[in-house]
């Protein structure tokens, strides 16, 4: 081989190594260099690749360079992983964590301090889509959708909560949505008019009100001495599956116990948005593991296809009312005001009594272990039996300290792991199979041309170690690139 010849081959080689063939023009674009990406769905890393994002989207991505046009900023994502970003489908975002009405009235100053920070957190633990399951303050959904740095919210606005059932007991609240049962016996409120609160008249409203979801209850109380809540007849849940479904609406009901879970998976809704953990007559006492009756439960909702909620943390949330030295956690710095931190504090055995009364705390904590335990057994039952598992933490589920914004999320993720959920499942739980079941795969879910750009780039591989979720390099949202600490709630000192 002669001069001329190696120096045209190793032109053409390094040619063809550094820039491809194809042009892409971007307006105010991002280029991440090096990327190895994480397919949630096979569990396959790429090797170094360009992902070009332009705006919000992703418009590229190849092993070899594009030849870039525009105004573009590169990032280096070597020894990274990239992951799409994570989805928690079960949360309410329009309150004060742990604070009632009367406390946010008292203490505007801390509700400030909070909801400016309330969207980062999430975005802290790498969650850039959010779906509100259900709120008494729908307008708080677009006062968190204004700010300038948030995650992506999809909502099911005011919950369609049945008539005097659980999540009405208080006809002075403002309860738009309600379903009227024909065969339950209650004085119709005058404030109301019957028409508008049937199945077809509350998903068109819902649908009216941008919601993707419509939310309601199979929820017969959690005090068997107190008289029972009606909950809807198989009747009135296939009119509101029907009419949720003409209206675009997935259908995602609240339940957490044997009956419920037996109803639900009947009727086959879309998604049961609680786990299992309530078995009725059963309890976990010993190493017995699940009892028959549940798994029989659980084949049901396995064989239609309804998606699962795990949502471990609302029990073990409450169950950290009775452990105040949880607020002593320095994971919490980084998702609440220290200001908000500090009322906790002040306030721990308030809290704790608003809960649970007088009862001792060490009878609590063992009976809210236990039914933990029966939680994680059920999800691991459907797990192991192909059932579809969705990521929703139901943040925050009551009034505790024990659901903070965004570290929910990955305290979740730790629970899933130790109840044996392996790790290839807590990520597709939280990308691809949420966008698949509330049908926002157009957008989210997977890394890929044409989705929204909103990615992780993390320091480690999450299919190795699930402390990878809490060790995030940058967040990117809507093509919005971020360092991770700029997020934190914890005050940088000048
Ligand atoms: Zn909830």
């Amino acid at each position: 081989m002669n001069k001329i010849t190696v120096l045209i081959l190793s032109i053409f080689t390094l040619s063809s190594c550094k820039t491809s063939e194809v042009i892409v023009s971007v307006k105010n674009g991002l280029v991440i260099e090096n990327a190895r990406i994480i397919s949630p769905e096979n569990q396959t890393i790429s090797s170094a690749s360009y992902i070009v994002i332009d705006e919000d989207d992703i418009v590229f991505i190849g092993i070899h360079k594009p030849n870039l046009k525009g105004t573009f900023k590169t990032v280096d994502a070597k020894g990274k992983y990239i992951i799409p970003g994570l989805i928690d489908s079960h949360v309410h975002v329009t309150g004060t964590d742990a604070l009632s009405d009367k406390e946010e009235l008292e203490n505007p100053e801390l509700v400030k301090l909070f909801r400016a920070q309330l969207p980062k957190s999430y975005l802290y633990f790498g969650y850039t889509t959010l779906i509100d399951l259900g709120t008494a303050k729908p307008k708080r959904l677009s006062e968190f959708n204004n700010a300038k740095i948030k995650p992506d919210l999809y909502y099911a606005g005011g919950g369609a909560v049945i008539g005097n059932g659980y999540g009405l007991s208080n006809w002075e609240d403002e309860i738009p949505n309600f379903v009227y049962q024909e065969n339950e016996a209650y004085p119709f409120p005058d404030n109301y008019i019957k028409e508008n609160h049937t199945p077809e008249a509350v998903a068109k409203r819902i649908a009216e009100f941008g919601a993707i979801v419509l939310k309601t209850y199979y929820e017969p109380g959690f005090d068997p001495t107190q008289p029972r809540f009606p909950t809807p007849s198989q009747t009135l849940m296939s009119n509101l599956k029907r009419e949720a479904h003409k209206n675009n609406l997935v259908l995602a009901v609240h339940g957490n116990s044997l009956e419920a879970h037996r109803f639900l998976g009947n009727v086959k809704v879309d998604i049961v948005a609680h786990g299992l953990w309530n078995w009725g007559d059963y309890r976990l006492d010993s190493d017995s593991g699940i009892p028959e009756e549940i798994k029989k439960v659980l084949d049901i909702e396995i064989k239609n296809n309804v998606g699962y909620m795990p949502t471990l943390q609302v029990i073990n949330g409450l169950r950290e009312l009775t452990y105040s030295n949880y607020l002593n956690d320095s994971e919490l710095e980084h998702v609440l005001p220290n200001e908000l931190i500090t009322y906790y504090k002040a306030n721990s055995d308030t809290m704790y009594a608003n809960v649970f009364g007088d009862a001792p705390k060490n009878i609590i904590a063992n009976n809210f272990s236990r039914i933990s335990k029966q939680g994680k057994l059920s999800m691991k039952y459907m797990h192991d039996n192909d059932g579809k598992l969705l990521f929703g933490t139901d943040t925050p589920s009551s009034p505790t300290y024990g659901n903070p914004p965004g570290y929910n999320g990955y305290l979740e993720m730790l629970e899933m792991e130790s109840a044996g959920i392996p790790l290839s499942q807590i990520l597709a739980s939280a990308t691809i199979e949420n966008a698949k079941a509330f049908k926002l795969e157009n957008l989210y879910g997977k890394v890929e041309q044409g989705k929204k750009a909103n990615l992780l780039i993390l320091n480690k591989n999450p299919l190795q170690d699930i402390t990878a979720y809490n060790d995030i390099s940058q967040v990117i949202i809507r093509g919005k690139i971020m360092n991770r600490d700029t997020l934190s709630a914890r005050k940088i000192e000048e």
